[in-house]
């Protein structure tokens, strides 16, 4: 169920503006709007989950749509061979601000490790 006012359930139902860039049933992904790299796209589920620690069991399949699907948006850029990251904040202490559970797709720039 949407969560009212979470705003990527708002994102995933149109009703919050952001450049799409995939769409279907489960899933949609987006440009983030304060870019880390230059790719930075944020894949999420149409289902509201909180975090990662709110994953149940039938989630499972889900969670691995999402990686694959940030996997084909990354060849579909460009970036599958050079590399790319995928970033899963979960609550504050990790960075997580928006809490309906997003995969960060980054990538188009040499990365560090750690991170920070
Ligand atoms: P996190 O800090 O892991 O919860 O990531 C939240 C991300 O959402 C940040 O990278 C923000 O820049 C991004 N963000 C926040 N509001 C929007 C929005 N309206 N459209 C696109 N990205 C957003
Ligand atoms: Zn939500």
């Amino acid at each position: 169920m949407p969560q009212p006012d979470c705003l990527f359930c708002k994102i995933a139902a149109g009703q919050i503006p952001a450049k799409l860039v995939h769409q279907d049933d489960d899933a949609v992904a987006f440009v983030d709007i304060n870019p880390q790299a230059p790719t930075h796209l944020l894949v999420i589920p149409r289902k509201h989950v909180a975090t990662a620690n709110d994953l149940a069991p039938e989630d499972e399949a889900l969670v691995g749509k999402l990686l694959r699907l940030a996997a084909k948006l990354a060849a579909e850029r460009g970036i599958a061979e050079s590399g790319w990251r995928a970033v899963l904040n979960t609550n504050r202490g990790a960075g997580q601000t928006v809490f309906h559970l997003h995969l960060h797709l980054l990538g188009g720039r040499q990365m560090s490790w750690p991170p920070g």
